[in-house]
């Protein structure tokens, strides 16, 4: 595979947060490969800051072990990874006090971009924006990136979008959810945009039902006391399946821009219909061989947060009427693995015998393990015997077809970081489609409460709960195997 790499801007990108766990495993990691590729200049700098006090060598020991332990050993030779440290400075900052504040603002250049990355607990979004004003450290044309959770329900990420816009405008914020920078999700996009072969089909006449998976092998672990906060629909589906939904349902946008994409994206989320009762399972997971219970991780013995949570959605317009979307997400399953399918109907009518059986299509786009689509066609069993049908995929593997080992095909922390720079807003989410999300997901948290509803268990390892399985059952389809 020939890859074009066009090196962004000279930038300053400081990363509040950048001796946690996220800069650690994730965002340096990225910055460092995408260095290696030459698409780092050489006037780039990348500024850690957190509250630990320590010099910007010890900083940069740090990050050399974090590349140790996330990046392929392939691409760290030793003179590249000194050539990104030196890249590297570090300051200790306090984002509830003024320690830090003034040196990095000292610190800043003028005439190149600027980028802050909040990788931080949400609670000091507010905190950090207000300082970089404050000090005068972020200029108009400043970026910010803020993670995961943007808020728990509608009233505080409305909270978080007022106070972030006190001091930045909309086209400053880049709300980060890693999902739309995969590989795949764009390929999602590019497959229905790029092809006259899909969209034609893409609608209710065509299409069965859609079903979205992301599924986890692990448990909650170590994280149980914070997850228990949260569960499978405030951590994965008000954000991550329903970025996914959305690329999958929308309309084409008149182009590959931020907010005619955006604006696309949000029309589905408002023509979602409110979701009844039977059509939610939530489950939490069972102790095993592999581990405890999900209560046991949780702490918590009474705990109702659900570790799984499977759904049928409808989207409320001419394109979709009558076609049900399934998401379904879950820690302790069987497999970790994500994909969006696009089930097809039969052909209206058979001309083969009953004996030849019949078969619909299936197009499925894998986000993970292995990035790729598939798209499964019908044809002729080879050999004698008379006309049997049979399915086969069409593979497009990305690892296979563009000649890249697995480990080669980009992170979405890379692509998206290298957007802020760039400045290219398209794949984050704007303020009001995360309010969109959050004022659709509040009802249905709020329904399962009052009813005082408890999750089923299910088994580690297996496909969620039974109850699950019959939320398809009852509508004559089933799911894909997980794994
Ligand atoms: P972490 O606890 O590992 O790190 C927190 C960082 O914040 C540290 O660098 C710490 O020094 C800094 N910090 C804390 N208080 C501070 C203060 N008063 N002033 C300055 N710095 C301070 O957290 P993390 O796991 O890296 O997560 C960071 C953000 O990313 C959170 O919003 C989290 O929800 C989000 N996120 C994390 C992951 C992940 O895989 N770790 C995934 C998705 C989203």
């Amino acid at each position: 595979m020939v890859s074009r790499v066009i090196p962004v801007e000279p930038f300053d990108l400081v990363i509040f947060g950048g001796t946690g766990d996220l800069a650690r495993r994730k965002i340096l990691p990225a910055l460092y490969r995408r260095f290696c590729d030459g698409q780092m200049p050489s006037e780039a700098r990348i500024i850690g800051a957190a509250r630990t006090q320590q010099s910007a060598g010890d900083w940069r020991g740090w990050v050399g072990e974090a590349l140790e332990e996330f990046v392929a050993a392939a691409r760290r030779e030793p003179q590249t990874v000194a050539a990104f440290l030196e890249r590297l400075d570090y300051l200790a900052v306090d984002a509830k006090g003024d320690g830090g504040w003034q040196e990095l603002c000292d610190r800043m250049r003028e005439g190149v971009v600027q980028a802050f990355y909040f990788s931080v607990a949400p609670s000091l979004f507010g905190d950090l924006a207000e300082r970089l004003h404050q000090f005068g450290i972020a200029r108009a044309d400043a970026r910010i990136v803020v993670e995961k959770p943007f808020g728990t329900d509608l009233a505080s990420a409305r909270a978080l979008n007022r106070t972030l816009s006190e001091y930045f405008s909309e086209t400053q914020i880049y709300r980060i959810d890693h999902y739309l920078g995969k590989e795949t999700v764009q390929n999602l996009m590019a497959v229905r945009f790029g092809n006259v072969l899909f969209e034609p089909l893409w609608n209710t006449q065509y299409v069965d039902h859609v079903q979205i998976t992301v599924a986890e092998s692990v448990g909650v672990g170590g994280r149980g006391a914070y997850y228990d906060q949260s569960g499978a629909m405030r951590d994965m589906v008000q954000n991550h399946l329903m970025q996914l939904l959305c690329l999958t349902a929308m309309e084409p946008p008149s182009r590959f821009e931020p907010d005619a994409v955006r604006d696309e994206k949000l029309k589905v989320i408002r023509a979602l219909d409110p979701v009844l009762p039977e059509d939610i399972v939530r489950g939490q997971y069972k102790a095993s061989d592999k581990g405890p219970s999900y209560r046991e991780d949780a702490e918590n013995e009474a705990s109702r947060t659900e570790s799984f949570i499977a759904m049928k959605l409808h989207v409320a317009n001419w394109r979709w009427n009558g076609t049900p979307f399934y998401l379904r997400t879950g820690k302790r399953l069987k497999s970790r693995k994500s994909e969006i399918v696009i089930h097809f109907k039969e052909p209206p009518h058979s001309i083969f015998d009953e004996d030849a059986g019949s078969r619909a299509n299936v197009l499925s786009i894998r986000l993970q393990p292995d990035e790729g689509i598939d798209l499964r066609v019908t044809i002729k069993e080879p050999g004698p015997g008379g006309m049997r049908l049979i399915d086969v995929p069409l593979d497009m593997s990305f690892a296979e077809a563009l000649g890249a080992d697995g480990a080669d095909v980009p992170d979405a922390y890379e692509r998206l970081i290298m957007d802020v720079i760039r400045g290219n807003q398209t794949l984050f989410m704007r303020g009001d489609e995360v309010e969109a999300a959050w004022a659709w997901t509040d009802p249905i948290i709020e329904g399962w409460t009052k009813r005082g509803d408890r999750p089923f268990p299910y088994d580690a390892g297996s496909a969620g709960p039974e109850e699950a399985l019959m939320l398809l059952h009852k509508d004559g389809r089933r799911w894909r195997e997980i794994g």
